[in-house]
């Protein structure tokens, strides 16, 4: 029988002290990332955002690897899709806890009163595209895992930490290419953090499930002075319309979850409608002439329903099937075609899974508190980490305020940064500390 070492009783202030002391690091660090433009569509700057984090974590005696998702979703070569994963081993056998960051950042919009890739510290805040989603989560992490390799160098096991491609437009050129390559697996990694902005007293267990798909009806086209002699494909869409705003909505509407979905708007099933097209394409710009008189042969919906982790995909899809059914079998000269477009489950780690009871713990002791359990009403990446890495214990913690994200003006805390690092970093002792038994 071996007897783990115990830890000095000063480890805990040593390290929530050694993250105050590099409290310019973050920000110059967090500065730096805001600084190159990784905006996506269509994926700029990637190899720069990698090389640098390289650089930064190779000092800090990371192996580091760049990997390109190669024809994947928006991969060129003048868009590369590139990935760094970088890992620093331990001192002995034990545990990989993993940070697991997105580098891209959605486009600037409009409305911003600073530089959105200035970087500017203001009032303790710095703002910028992605400083909160997450450029500020993904330093605060590297922060964390510097300060506690520095404080306890003889820890366990392995940290890892990456910066990924695409998750705004769906991560299959980011995480879901690493997963598929392996980097998730549950022998390689056993904990993983996304630090997401989802306020640094909030643990967020995963997510609602996803199914979109385009639903056609069809017409027969005929002169629109006539339209008795024709069939519109879009009086056939009002009528599948109808069959959702009497059927479908209200029926949505009870279905209600144990999920602790946030906003609580979300705790139950939703439908979007993206978009509607029928009839006659839009004109291109600058025609200036009227449309022509015509009956649609064609009407095209696109369908967003997030579902819940008490249904089922199948019957998510079944319910929409069958009010087009209805109508096929009530209304002349209805037909229609369903197609796929993509599907995610749902997913949600249990409370008392490893990383959860850990980060837990950690923020009771920084920041006084019991965490939030949270679910999130849309989807990240831990989809990808659960289904195609096959490893459960994940989730989602970091600093930012959630409804900044994607804001004009966006900007993340400098002392809330500090505060997770300081979570992540007891996270790490809780889970790799050299006085956890082999
Ligand atoms: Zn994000």
């Amino acid at each position: 029988m071996t007897i783990a070492p115990s830890l000095p009783a000063d480890v805990k202030p040593r390290l929530t002290a050694e993250i105050n002391a590099r409290r310019d690091d973050l920000i110059a660090l967090t500065q730096d990332l805001i600084r190159i433009p990784t905006v996506n569509p269509p994926g700029n700057n990637y190899r720069e955002i990698c090389e640098y984090l390289a650089g930064r974590l190779s000092k800090g005696g990371y192996a580091v690897e760049l990997i390109r998702a190669e024809g994947k979703p928006g991969d060129s070569d003048k868009y590369p899709r590139w990935n760094v994963v970088a890992r620093r081993e331990g001192a002995g056998p034990g545990d990989t806890v993993h940070f697991n960051s997105h580098h891209d950042v959605v486009e600037v919009g409009r409305g911003w009163t600073f530089d959105p890739f200035g970087g500017e510290l203001k009032d303790g805040r710095i703002y910028g595209r992605g400083t909160c989603d997450m450029k500020g989560g993904l330093a605060a992490s590297i922060i964390a895992a510097e300060a506690f390799a520095d404080v306890v160098p003889d820890y366990r096991g392995a940290i890892e930490i990456s910066g990924t491609a695409d998750e705004e437009t769906g991560g299959f050129g980011g995480v879901a290419y690493l997963a598929e390559q392996g980097y998730f697996s549950p022998e390689r990694v056993q904990h993983v953090i996304i630090p997401e902005p989802l306020n640094k007293d909030r643990i967020c267990l995963g997510h609602r499930g996803v199914w979109w798909a385009e639903i056609e009806t069809f017409g027969r086209i005929a002169h629109g002075s006539m339209p008795f002699l024709g069939d519109s494909a879009i009086r056939h869409m009002a009528a599948v319309l109808r069959q959702f705003e009497d059927v479908l909505y209200p029926a949505l509407s009870q279905k209600r979850t144990e999920m602790p979905v946030v906003p609580p708007g979300a705790r139950q099933s939703t439908m979007n409608i993206n978009s509607i097209h029928g009839g006659q394409a839009e004109p291109e710009g600058g025609f200036t002439g009227f449309p022509a008189p015509v009956v649609a042969h064609s009407a095209r919906i696109v369908i967003d329903r997030r579902y819940l982790i008490e249904e089922s995909p199948v019957a998510v899809r079944q319910e929409v099937i069958d009010l087009l059914e209805k109508l096929k079998a009530e209304r002349l000269g209805f037909s229609y075609e369903i197609r796929d477009l993509w599907t995610i489950s749902p997913t949600m780690t249990e409370k008392d899974a490893p990383v959860v009871r850990s980060v837990a713990k950690a923020i009771g002791e920084v920041i006084g508190v019991s965490p939030e359990y949270v679910v999130s009403p849309g989807t990240y990446d831990q989809k990808h980490i659960d289904r195609i890495g096959r490893l459960k214990n994940c989730i989602a913690y970091g600093p930012g305020i959630l409804d900044l994200a994607h804001q004009p003006d966006e900007w993340v805390g400098v002392d809330d940064m500090l505060d997770s690092a300081k979570v992540m970093a007891l996270t790490l002792l809780d889970l790799l500390g050299p006085d956890r038994a082999a």
